[in-house]
């Protein structure tokens, strides 16, 4: 009779000094303490087969790939889709390279998108974040100041970007980093100031580094309230950083810089053709210089791209179309309850009809739907209704009796 193996067959201890035993065939056991330890080096192993990226080369979406799956979340804005897609996979090759003999080395192409507010540059970056898989952060531009000032310092971008990839360093220095309304640390003026500039100018000196790449040392908690923490060292060589901005005004410095062009040589046909109502698809870096960036920081966000103003049709899609719609959300939200719940094709057309009225853009396109919404999600969930269709009367009564002022703030 084959002899009962009372060890685990890896480590040697028996089962009363384990917790428990795995058996297999042929007398095997493995304890539960070496299983753990099994399953961490399977891990390990497969994770060196695959790039720093986490992403096996041939698993890189193409940039072909990359728009279409934008394209289910984002309406519209096609030229930015696309500067983004390849933009984006251009990056991730570069983080890929291999040392080669050939001295020929892909430089960063980092990003800058110009369009109004609410006109999908944060859900263009952050889709994109989606789909790749890499620790992403947004920060806010305006919240920055030179060190020294009341605010956050420059670095504090990268302790965003450390807190969402859990600290680990290596996943953050291959992440991607929306620097939002960075229109608000244009200089004033056009001319480089004397006196130091809190805002502006220095705060873009201090953003340049980390553009550029640099190795920068980083506050774990971020901000100055914990002055005794132990800094991080982050290298953002190998971030991408996509900045947006609305640059209001900036079609006024389109539209003379066009006009003068129309004194020399090219004056004639090629102005005729400039389509007034949407300059900024003319958006070119001496644009972005006449607001007040500084031209290093123009250097290295090579890559300009524009965003289209939200038309009603626009707004029209976005309510119903990308994949977490919003009409598709409430429908979610109500079905979840059993509830079967429709709205009027008017009750959708109300609905830009206002966002537009407002003056609110894509952004208000929830406020109003929720303000619509919000007696029917308190009522509906207690009483025993299958089916609930949102009519226009219905729709209008809620807006009218509503406070406009807190819809505008929403
Ligand atoms: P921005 O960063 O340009 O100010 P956001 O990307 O934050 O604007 O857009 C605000 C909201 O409006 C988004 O969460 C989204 O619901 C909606 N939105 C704006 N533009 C679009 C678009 N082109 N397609 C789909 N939804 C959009």
């Amino acid at each position: 009779m084959a002899k009962i193996n009372k060890n685990c067959s890896f480590c040697g201890r028996p089962e009363s000094k384990v917790g428990f035993f795995i058996v297999g065939m042929e007398n095997a056991n493995i304890c539960n303490e070496c299983a753990v330890q099994a399953s961490e080096i399977v891990k390990e192993n497969s994770a060196s087969k695959t790039s720093k990226l986490g992403l096996e080369k041939d698993q890189l979406p193409k940039p072909v790939e990359i728009k279409t799956y934008l394209d289910e979340y984002v309406i519209g804005q096609d030229e930015a889709k696309r500067y983004l897609s390849v933009a984006v996979y251009n990056h991730y090759k570069r983080l890929m390279q291999e040392k080669s003999s050939d001295d020929v080395e892909i430089e960063k192409s980092n990003i800058i998108m110009v369009g109004y507010t609410g006109t999908g540059k944060t859900l263009l970056a952050k889709t994109i974040a989606k789909k790749l898989q890499v620790p992403f952060a947004i920060v806010d531009a305006t919240v920055l100041t030179e060190a020294g000032y009341v605010g956050e310092d420059i670095e504090s971008i990268l302790t965003r970007l450390l807190q969402v990839a859990d600290y680990d360093v290596q996943a953050a220095e291959r992440g991607i980093v929306f620097i939002d309304e960075i229109d608000k640390i244009a200089r004033k003026g056009d001319n480089p100031s004397i006196t130091r500039d809190v805002s502006g100018e220095g705060v873009q000196q201090g953003l340049l580094k980390l553009l550029e790449g640099a190795i920068v040392n980083v506050p774990p908690q971020g901000g100055r309230k914990h002055p005794d923490q132990k800094m991080i060292a982050v290298n953002t060589q190998n971030i991408l950083f996509v900045c947006g901005g609305a640059f209001d005004g900036i079609e006024k410095k389109i539209a003379s810089r066009l006009n003068t062009r129309t004194v020399g040589y090219t004056a004639g046909k090629a102005h005729e053709q400039v389509d007034k109502q949407n300059l900024l698809q003319y958006i070119a870096p001496q644009d972005l210089k006449s607001f007040g960036l500084i031209p290093e920081i123009i250097g290295r966000l090579p890559i300009l791209t524009y965003l289209e103003p939200l038309d009603r049709v626009a707004l029209r899609k976005i309510l119903t179309e990308p994949k977490n719609s919003i009409i598709k959300q409430y429908t979610k939200l109500f079905k979840m309850d059993a509830i079967d719940l429709t709205f009027d094709d008017a009750v959708l057309d109300y609905i830009v009809d206002k966002a537009i009225e407002f003056k609110l853009g894509a952004r208000g396109l929830r406020s109003i739907t929720e303000t619509i919404m919000m007696d029917e999600m308190f009522e509906m969930p207690s009483k025993n209704i299958k089916k609930l269709s949102i009519l226009l009367p219905y729709a209008q009564s809620k807006i009218e009796k509503a406070n406009i002022h807190r819809l505008k703030t929403a």
